[in-house]
C-alpha cells in the first residue's frame, strides 16, 4: 500500500490540494496526527518541491479557524449540534422550500477545491440537484479559466495544451508562474530556456520571469486584445504566417486579413501604451522562432469585457503561425473519460442565465452543470424570475471571491437558509445559518485527475485519507447522507465516494484499489500532435471565423472591445477616476481567500498593498508605505501603497482574497462579456488619495 513505517511515523503519499499544481506530498503521521510534510521526489509535476503554502500544511490542518463540528446560529451565537441534527434541519427546510417556492429556489455553490479533486465529486452534487429539481449550480471557475476552455473548443474543436518544455519561444501572457502554477517556475520554463527558448512576457506587472525575459511589454490593463490583433496584423502584413498550414487547416483567414488591418502598430500603441516598435518586434520574434507557444494566465484573459474574443485571438495566433499540434506548440492530451452520473432528464428547466449566455451553457456547463454566477445576484435581489430562498455553499467563499461585495452581502441576507460546508470559518460561513465541518484533502480518500486539462499531462493519482480532524466529513458523505435523509436513497446507491469512483472509472479500466497500490500516481495515456485525424469543428479546420458565434452574442472573428470603464470608453469618468485599476494578481503565500489565518504565511505576506509606479505616485503626492484610499464608483478601501517600478505607470494593482480591505468592494458584477457573461475584473477606473 501507500505507506511505510519509520520509528512510529507512517509516511503517506498524497497530493497537495491547496492550489492547481497538486504537488506530490509525503505526509508524516504519528499517533493519528500530521507532524511533518515533505515533497514527493518522484511526483511528475512537482518533482519533490513544495511552496510556502504546502510547507505550512500542518498549521493549516490544525488551524484555530477550523470548523470542528456542525453548528447552528442562535442569535449572535453558534451552538454545537450533531451531524444528524444538522441533516434533519437542512432536509426539512429544503423540502419546505421546494413545496412553497419550487426546487429552483435552491442554489448550490461550489469552490475550486472540487476542481482539484475528482469530477465525480462535483457530479455527485449535481446529481443531488437533479433529483431535488434545481438546475442552479455555480462554481468559482465560472469567473476563472472556463472562458479560455470554451474559446479553444470553439476555435480548434478540442481542448489543447501548450507544450512548454519543447518550445523555442514561450510567451507568458498575463501569467506569473512564481505565484500561480509554481511547477512552471521550478522546472518547466527553466527546461525550455535551457533548451534555448526565447521568453516573451506580456504583463502590466514586472514579474520575476519578466526580469529575465528577452522582451517584456506592459500593456494598459484590459487592452491585451488590441495588442493581440496588432501582432496578427504585423505577422500577416510581413507575410510571417505559415501559409501552408493556413491554406490547409484554417477557415476564414481572408476575413482576418481585412479585420486586423486597422490595428496598425501606431494604433496599437495609442490603445495599449506599448510602443509601436515593440509591437513589431514581438510579432517578428514570435512568428519566426519555432516552435512557439502562448501560455496565458489562469484567468487573466478571461475576466474582462472581451475575454472570450481575446482567448480566441490567442488561439488564432497559435494557428496562423503553424504552432498548432506540433511539438513545442500546442498538443492533444488524452481526456479523462468516465461514466456520467448526472440525471439531466429529471430537470425541467435550465440554470439561470442559460438563455442569455447559451454558448456558456451549452459549451461549458450543461453536462458540467454550472451557470454564470453574474446572473445570480440580481435574481436574488429582485426575485425575478423567481425567488432564491436557500443556498448551500461548499468549499467556496462568495463574500470574498465574487465581485461587488456589498451586493453579494445584500443578496445573501435575503436567504431563508444558508448552509456553508468548509474546513474553516470563512467570511461567507460567518453569515450562514448552519456551518458544517468539511474534511480537507488529508482527511478523505480522493481521486485527483484533472492534470490533463491544467498541466497537459494524462496523469491520475489517488489521495489516501491520512488523518481525522474533529468531526469533519468528506463532501461526498454529506451529499449522500443528505440525499438519503430527503428520501432520495434509490438514486444514491454508493456507500461512499470509493464505490462511486470505481463506477465512474470503469471506462478508464482503473479501480480505486489499483490506484491506491500506486500512490505516486500513474500516466494513463500519451499526448499527441496528430492533426490528420481531423478537428471537431463544423468545418473540420481551425475556425478563425466561427459563424455560429453570431447566434450566441459573439463576433465570428476575434475582436477587441474596451472595458466598460477605461480612458477611451468613459472619458468623462476619467476626470474623476484617472487611473486604471487591475485586480486579482496572485501571491505565492495564499490561494484566493484561503490560508489567511496561517501564522507562517502571514509572516511572509502580512498585508494587502496597492502597487503604484513612482511616476504615478509622485503625481498624487504618495510615498512608499503611505496609507491610501483607492476608490471606484462602487466603493473605497484603504491600503498601504507599494511604490514600485514593477507596475506600468498610470495603473494600480491590488490583489484579492483579503478579509479586511476586500478588493471586490471596488469591482462590478455586471456581466459584460457578451459570450461568457463574465464581469470586468482586470480593468476599471479608480482614483487614489493619500490619507
Ligand atoms: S504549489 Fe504549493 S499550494 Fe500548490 S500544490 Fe504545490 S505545495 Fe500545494
Amino acid at each position: 500500500m501507500s505507506s511505510r513505517s519509520v520509528s512510529g511515523t507512517t509516511v503517506v503519499k498524497s497530493a497537495c490540494s491547496l492550489c492547481f499544481s497538486c504537488c506530490g506530498l509525503l505526509l508524516h503521521v504519528k499517533d493519528g496526527k500530521l507532524v511533518k510534510v515533505e515533497g514527493m521526489p518522484e511526483h511528475p509535476i512537482s518533482k519533490g518541491r513544495l511552496c510556502p503554502k504546502g510547507a505550512s500544511l500542518v498549521d493549516f490542518v490544525y488551524s484555530p479557524d477550523r470548523i470542528l463540528y456542525p453548528m447552528r446560529r442562535e442569535g449572535k451565537e453558534w451552538k454545537r449540534i450533531s451531524w444528524q441534527k444538522a441533516l434533519d434541519i437542512i432536509a426539512e427546510k429544503l423540502l419546505d422550500i421546494k413545496r412553497n417556492y419550487g426546487a429552483h429556489s435552491l442554489v448550490i455553490t461550489k469552490g475550486l477545491t472540487y476542481y482539484m479533486g475528482a469530477r465525480a465529486n462535483a457530479q455527485l452534487v449535481h446529481r443531488f440537484g437533479d433529483v431535488y429539481g434545481t438546475p442552479n449550480h455555480f462554481m468559482a471557475d465560472n469567473g476563472c479559466f472556463r472562458t479560455g476552455v470554451v474559446a479553444r473548443m470553439k476555435t480548434f474543436g478540442a481542448f489543447v495544451c501548450p507544450d512548454i518544455e519543447r518550445s523555442k519561444c514561450v510567451v507568458l501572457w498575463g501569467h506569473n508562474p512564481h505565484a500561480s502554477l509554481r511547477h512552471r517556475a521550478w522546472w518547466v520554463i527553466p527546461a525550455a530556456k535551457e533548451n534555448g527558448a526565447k521568453l516573451i512576457v506580456i504583463d502590466p506587472r514586472r514579474t520575476p520571469f519578466a526580469r529575465e525575459a528577452d522582451v517584456h511589454v506592459q500593456p494598459r490593463p484590459g487592452s491585451d486584445g488590441a495588442l493581440a490583433l496588432g501582432i496578427m496584423n504585423v505577422i500577416i502584413s510581413e507575410e510571417l504566417y505559415d501559409k501552408a498550414f493556413v491554406d490547409k487547416w484554417t477557415e476564414g483567414f481572408d476575413k482576418l486579413v481585412n479585420h486586423v488591418r486597422a490595428f496598425t502598430p501606431e494604433e496599437v500603441e495609442r490603445i495599449t501604451w506599448v510602443p509601436a516598435v515593440t509591437v513589431v518586434n514581438i510579432a517578428r520574434m514570435y512568428a519566426t522562432t519555432k516552435p512557439a507557444c502562448i501560455v496565458p494566465g489562469f484567468e487573466t484573459p478571461d475576466i474582462r469585457a472581451d475575454g472570450f474574443a481575446f482567448c480566441r485571438s490567442l488561439a488564432v495566433l497559435q494557428a496562423i503561425t503553424g504552432n498548432f499540434l506540433v511539438p513545442g506548440g500546442l498538443k492533444n492530451v488524452p481526456r479523462w473519460q468516465e461514466h456520467s452520473i448526472r440525471l439531466l432528464d429529471k430537470l425541467e428547466e435550465n440554470c439561470l442565465g442559460a438563455d442569455r449566455f447559451p454558448l456558456w451553457w451549452e459549451g461549458a456547463s450543461r453536462e458540467h452543470g454550472e451557470g454564470q454566477a453574474t446572473m445570480l445576484l440580481d435574481t436574488m435581489l429582485s426575485e425575478k424570475p423567481y425567488p432564491i430562498k436557500a443556498m448551500i455553499v461548499t468549499g467556496a467563499n462568495p463574500l470574498s471571491a465574487w465581485p461587488n461585495t456589498e451586493k453579494v452581502l445584500r443578496a445573501l441576507k435575503k436567504l431563508d437558509l444558508m448552509v456553508v460546508m468548509d474546513p474553516v470559518m470563512t467570511q461567507t460561513a460567518q453569515q450562514a445559518d448552519i456551518v458544517l465541518p468539511a474534511a480537507t484533502f488529508l482527511e478523505k480518500t480522493q481521486m485527483c485527475h484533472f492534470h490533463w486539462e491544467i498541466h497537459g499531462m494524462p496523469y491520475v493519482q489517488m489521495r489516501s485519507k491520512a488523518i481525522q480532524v474533529g468531526e469533519s466529513w468528506s463532501d461526498a458523505k454529506f451529499w449522500i447522507e443528505l440525499a438519503k435523509r430527503m428520501g432520495y436513497a434509490e438514486y444514491f446507491p454508493w456507500k461512499d465516494e470509493l464505490e462511486l469512483y470505481d463506477y465512474v472509472m470503469e471506462p478508464m479500466g482503473l479501480t480505486v484499489k489499483g490506484l491506491l497500490e500506486k500512490p505516486e500516481g500513474i500516466m494513463y495515456g500519451e499526448c499527441d500532435y496528430n492533426i490528420e485525424k481531423g478537428l471537431q469543428t463544423p468545418s473540420g479546420k481551425v475556425e478563425i471565423v466561427s459563424e455560429s458565434l453570431k447566434n450566441v452574442g459573439g463576433d465570428p472573428l476575434p475582436c477587441y472591445c474596451e472595458s466598460p470603464e477605461s480612458p477611451f470608453s468613459t472619458p468623462e469618468l476619467l476626470q474623476e477616476y484617472p487611473l486604471v485599476l487591475t485586480t486579482g494578481s496572485r501571491v505565492p503565500e495564499y490561494f484566493h481567500s484561503q490560508l489567511r489565518g496561517i501564522h507562517q504565511l502571514n509572516n511572509l505576506c502580512p498585508e494587502l498593498t496597492a502597487e503604484i509606479h513612482p511616476k504615478t505616485a509622485t503625481e498624487y503626492g504618495i510615498n512608499d508605505k503611505d496609507m491610501i484610499e483607492v476608490r471606484t464608483k462602487r466603493g473605497a478601501i484603504t491600503v498601504k501603497a507599494d511604490v514600485t517600478e514593477d507596475i506600468v505607470p498610470g495603473a494600480v494593482n491590488i490583489g484579492h482574497g483579503w478579509q479586511e480591505n476586500n478588493v471586490n468592494i471596488l469591482t462590478d458584477d455586471a456581466p459584460v462579456d457578451p459570450v461568457s457573461g463574465n464581469p470586468s475584473l482586470k480593468a476599471m477606473l479608480c482614483r487614489v488619495t493619500r490619507i
